[in-house]
Formats: structure tokens, sequence, C-alpha cells
């Protein structure tokens, strides 16, 4: 059980980050392990951790706050095409992304103000057009928007689906030497200058660094010793199914709905993907993303086999007869989802002690994770910081 090798760099975790992280690392010449659980078949039964990745579409788009966050996604994004090229497994579907909000808004969060998020595209050379209410709705004569809406479009966004991006880095991360083992990380140790993991298979392995990139379930890994300021948070995402690719032809939406001064949505309406069933699926997440914090492996595994909340099914269905009248539903339902957040919206990419990195990033990670995993391979194989972009930036926080 036990692998006598010696490796630069072991990583825990197998998500975007992780992933991200060993084939950096692998590909700068570094011995490597990844240590992290392949997707469970089954949520209904499920015990154990959970993942944030495990689903198809996520927004790669500049049309976020804070800045930061899109621009280790612009960053990602440049080095996408050669990942593709290289290893075969596209993981991008090109999208407009809109951000849709009420043209008068009182308090309104960061993420829904047209002029920040216009100049941080601006910032990162993005195009990124306005469209006042009537362009809004001739731009997509499909969909019905709240009157006084106006919106936000970059045309050149993309889906970007998480698990093949996840397929796509461990596949450059092998083909540089990296070894890959499914299993979960039950104890991390020092021994000597070295970092010793243990495996719930009773492996053992031996680094000279660790980078722990386990996303909103770190705290519950028990492999800090102290804990995290993040939270994580039980998300659900609305599955609704459509015939096919072509059953409507929309853009995906950050969407600010507000009606009589209440806001009745916000959250993400994504374009039709296709899922590991050979069915297609609009996908709708919001209303409840923060509603249920979770504490321990034990309340994550419960989550997770409640399939989500089932409260967000008539949200969804609320939403949908509205913008979309004339898409026919053929079913809706929900999948479990794990989130977290940092209190300064930012990512934590820090050491934790001496031999170990620790990575988060809840809400974004998706787009960004590949230039988080190359910041997060320099800094634990080298020890130093070497990055234009201040370090201090992605200080860790501690809960007392
Ligand atoms: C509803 C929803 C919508 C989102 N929308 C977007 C979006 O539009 N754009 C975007 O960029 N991001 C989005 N995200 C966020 C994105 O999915 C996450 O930021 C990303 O998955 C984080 O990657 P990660 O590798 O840090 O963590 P995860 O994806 O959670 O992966 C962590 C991995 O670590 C493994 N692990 C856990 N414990 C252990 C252990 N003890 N030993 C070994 N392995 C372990 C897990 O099994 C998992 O494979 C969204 C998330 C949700 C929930």
């Amino acid at each position: 059980m036990s692998d006598p090798t010696r490796y630069d760099l072991a990583v825990i975790g197998a998500g975007p980050l992780g992933a991200a992280t060993a084939r950096h690392a692998a590909e700068s010449g570094a011995s490597v392990l990844v240590v992290g659980p392949e997707e469970p078949a089954d949520p209904a039964g499920h015990e154990g951790t959970w993942a944030g990745y495990y689903d198809q579409g996520r927004l790669c788009h500049v049309l976020e706050v804070p800045l930061m966050t899109s621009l280790l996604a612009m960053r990602s994004r440049r080095r996408f095409p050669e990942l593709i090229a290289r290893t075969g497994i596209d993981f991008l579907t090109p999208t407009h992304s809109v951000t849709v909000l009420p043209a008068e808004t009182g308090e309104r969060s960061l993420w829904f103000d047209r002029d920040v998020l216009a100049r941080n595209a601006a910032d990162l050379g993005v195009p990124v057009d306005a469209l006042d209410e009537q362009e809004l709705a001739q731009a997509y004569p499909g969909l019905r928007f709240e009157p006084g809406h106006v919106a936000l479009r970059e045309p050149d966004a993309f889906i970007l689906n998480p698990r093949a991006l996840v397929a796509a880095e461990l596949s450059a991360a092998t083909a540089a030497g990296a070894t890959i083992v499914r299993d979960e990380v039950v104890a991390r140790d020092r021994v000597g200058d070295d970092v010793r993991l243990t495996g719930a298979g009773g492996g053992t392995w031996t680094a000279a660094r660790a980078v722990l990139a386990t996303g909103a379930a770190t705290n519950a890994t028990g492999l800090l010793d102290r804990r995290l300021a993040t939270a994580t948070y039980g998300a659900t995402v609305v599955l609704a199914e459509v015939a096919g690719p072509d059953a409507v032809s929309m853009p995906t939406m950050m969407m600010m709905k507000v009606r009589g001064g209440e806001m009745v949505f916000g959250g993400i309406v994504m374009a039709p993907v296709e899922y590991p069933d050979g069915r297609w699926y609009l996908k709708i997440s919001g209303s409840s993303l923060l509603d249920f914090p979770l504490e321990g492996r034990e309340e994550i595994a419960a989550w997770v086999r409640t399939g989500g909340h089932p409260g967000d099914l008539e949200m969804a269905r609320v939403l949908l007869a509205e913008l979309l009248p004339d898409l026919e539903v053929l079913s809706l339902r929900t999948r479990p989802c794990l989130v977290c957040a940092t209190p300064s919206d930012l990512p934590y990419l820090d050491w934790a002690d001496e031999s170990t990195v620790v990575l988060v990033e809840g809400e974004r990670g998706a787009m960004a994770a590949d230039e988080i995993g190359r910041l997060a391979a320099g800094l634990a194989l080298t020890g130093r910081w070497s990055d234009t972009i201040p370090h201090a930036v992605f200080a860790a926080e501690w809960s007392a």
C-alpha cells in the first residue's frame, strides 16, 4: 500500500484547482502525486465528501466582481485553446453572457452594478455592450424580460464544462508524468521536513510539499490544524429538461429580477447544456445558494442525499414560465452542489504551515482554476511568490 516514491509535490483534491495545480507542477518538471476520489455515481445514497464541480456547465466570462476573479479567469482562458488542442478534451461552448438587471436600482450588489462590471471588462480589454430595455428585447425575441430591465452583454463568453476541464487538466498532468491515486486523504503529518499523507484505503505517500485543494469541504477534511475563515453551503441547481440544443435560442444570464422594489430572482440561468444522460437541460441556480450552511462531513453527506432544496423547483418553474413562455419544459429536477465564500470574495492561496499551501475559490473556481493552480504550483515548489499580483491579495484568513 505504501508508495516508496518521495514526490516533490502531493496535491490533495482532484477538482478544478487541484487538477490544475498538478498539471502546472508536473509540466514544470516536478514529480507530482494527486490524491482525490472520482465523482460518486449517485447522490441518493452518498456517504463522504462532495465537490463544487460535479456539473456540466459553469460561466466563463468577465462580467464579474471582484476584478481579480476576472483577471484570473482571463489568464486561464488564454491558455484554454492550447490545453484543449493538446488533450483533445473540449470543455468550452461559446455563449453570450448577459447580465440582466433593473435600469433603476437602489441598494444593489456589485455583482449587479453595470458601471462596475463595464469598467472591469474595459480594464481587461474585453468588449461588452450595454443594452437598453428595447435593445434587450430585440436581441433575444424569445425571452420576456421584466419591464424596466436592461443588460450588459459579453458576446464572446463561454459555458465551461467543469468535469471536462478536470479531465483535461488531469490528462495533461499525467502526460507530464503525474501520478493520480483515487482515494480520500484522511491524515496529513509532518515527517522531518516532509509531508506524509494517509489515504482512507490505507496507502501512505511522502512529498516535500503539499497543496490542499479540497474546495468547499476543506474545513470538514480534518487535514488542517486550524479552521479557515470560510463557510460551506449546500447549494441547489435546478435542471429543466428541454427537447435539445435548439429548443430555445438564448444567452446565459446572470439575472437580478426586481418587481415592485422586491428582488424576485438573483442568480444564473444557463443556455441548454448536454448532460451525461444524453439529455439537454437549462440550468437555474441562485435562490437558495447561501441558505444552507453545513458543518462537517456528515452534514455535507446528508445534504448530498437530499438531492438539493425542493423549494427551488417552484422558483425555477415560475421564473421559466415568465422568461420563456413558449418553451416546453419536459421535466424539472434538483442537483446538490457545494459552495463556499471567503470574507474578501477573493481566493485563498496561502501557506497553511511550512509544508502545505491551501487553495480555496468558492464561487468562481471553474473559470479561474487554471491560473490559481499555476500560481499555487509555483509557490509550493519554489517556496517563493513570483507573480506581479501581490501575494497578500490571496492571504488566507483563519477563524479564532
Ligand atoms: C451552483 C454553483 C454555480 C457555480 N457557478 C460557477 C460559475 O458560473 N463559474 C465558475 O467559475 N464557478 C462556478 N461555481 C464554483 C466552482 O464550481 C467552484 O469554485 C470549483 O468547483 C472549485 O474547485 P475546487 O477544486 O476548489 O473544489 P471542488 O470542485 O469542490 O473539488 C474539490 C475536490 O476535492 C476532493 N476532496 C475533498 N476532500 C478530500 C480529501 N480529504 N482527500 C482528497 N480529495 C478530497 C473532492 O472530492 C473534490 O473532487 C459554481 C458553484 C456552484 C455550486
